[in-house]
């Protein structure tokens, strides 16, 4: 059977990734070794899902400087459809610089440029790329007022909606969330939602609770190296993360996002599309950079054989 068609909405950046024996303490000067790699979660959920053998289509907004150029091309090469893209004059790209420690965690500091321009004029154009029975993926990096006007053209479109909540910003309206059918926020972004420490499977169940009382169909939790844990009005299950040797935790959350998206493409049953999605953001995890450690079909299906 043919998979769904995918589009992704969300934020495209150029990232300057400083590696770092550990990360730096306020007012502390570190010697690092930069390299740059395109990423934003937008980009890099839609990459991810381009790896896994999808045709997503991408909406981004794109400076018209060498970055934007360079991004472009780089979404082009992985595959992902760029059509729907609008590179906008006199503006300048994205641009985030992240700091990698040798033990694998991060920080990030964005300036979003262009990102921050998008109108819902822009996404209702946009939508028009949106086919039939299709599923839409969207990050909380855009505007509020474009990410809001996306949810409500899912009543006239009709697609199925995966919100990744990250990061988590005010002004959503409420009603909002009751377009939404899957939320996935990882474990700092359901506390910022909901209150609710999730340090464990147990915390992640009351913390989903909470979530599903905002109005979404179903909440999927990541908790980093524990795995993840999923729950919706008829049940609840939760999944443990494959172990594996972590290198560069960036991006993490993206290739669970663009996997678990592209694995309901290919219309897998529920529990094996987070299977799938645990398996790609493990292997991501095992690489450094964002877009260049998203796997291949061929590389997950060897680790899940
Ligand atoms: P984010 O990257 O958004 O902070 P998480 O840290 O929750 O999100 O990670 C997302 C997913 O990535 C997890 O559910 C898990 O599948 C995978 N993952 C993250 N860290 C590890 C790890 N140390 N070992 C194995 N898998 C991991």
């Amino acid at each position: 059977m043919n998979a769904r068609p995918l589009m992704f909405f969300g934020t495209t950046n150029l990232d300057l990734c400083f590696n770092v024996e550990r990360l730096p303490t306020p007012g502390e000067s570190l010697m690092g070794a930069l390299t740059r790699h395109p990423g934003g979660k937008g980009a890099n959920q839609a990459v991810a899902a381009a790896r896994l053998g999808l045709k997503p289509h991408f909406y981004t907004y794109l400076g018209d400087d060498d970055a934007g150029q360079s991004l472009l091309k780089s979404l082009m090469e992985a595959g992902v459809r760029t059509e729907a893209i609008t590179v906008c004059a006199g503006e300048v790209s994205g641009l985030a610089v992240v700091m990698v420690a040798d033990d694998g965690s991060n920080m990030i500091v964005i300036d979003p440029g262009a990102n921050s321009k998008v109108g819902p004029d822009m996404i209702e154009s946009a939508t028009k790329f949106i086919e039939r029975d299709a599923i839409v993926v969207a990050e909380m990096g855009m505007p509020i007022p474009a990410l809001n006007r996306l949810f409500e053209m899912k009543r006239e479109k009709g697609f199925e909606l995966i919100f990744n909540p990250a990061p988590v910003r005010p002004g959503l309206p409420s009603a909002a969330w009751r377009n939404v059918d899957f939320v996935t926020p990882n474990q700092t972004e359901a506390f910022e939602l909901t209150g609710i420490e999730v340090c464990d499977f147990e915390s992640a169940a009351r913390a989903a609770e909470k979530l599903l009382d905002l109005g979404p169909g179903a909440a999927l939790i990541t908790l980093g190296a524990q795995g993840a844990y999923y729950a919706d009005c008829t049940g609840s299950f939760s999944l443990r993360a494959f172990p594996v040797k972590v290198v560069d935790t960036t991006a993490a959350g993206d290739a669970f996002n663009g996997a678990f998206a592209a694995s309901l493409a290919q219309r897998l049953p529920l529990k094996e599309a987070v299977r799938k999605a645990l398996a790609v953001a493990a292997l991501c995890v095992t690489r450094r950079g964002a877009q260049s450690s998203m796997p291949t079909a061929q590389a997950v299906d060897e680790f899940l054989q």
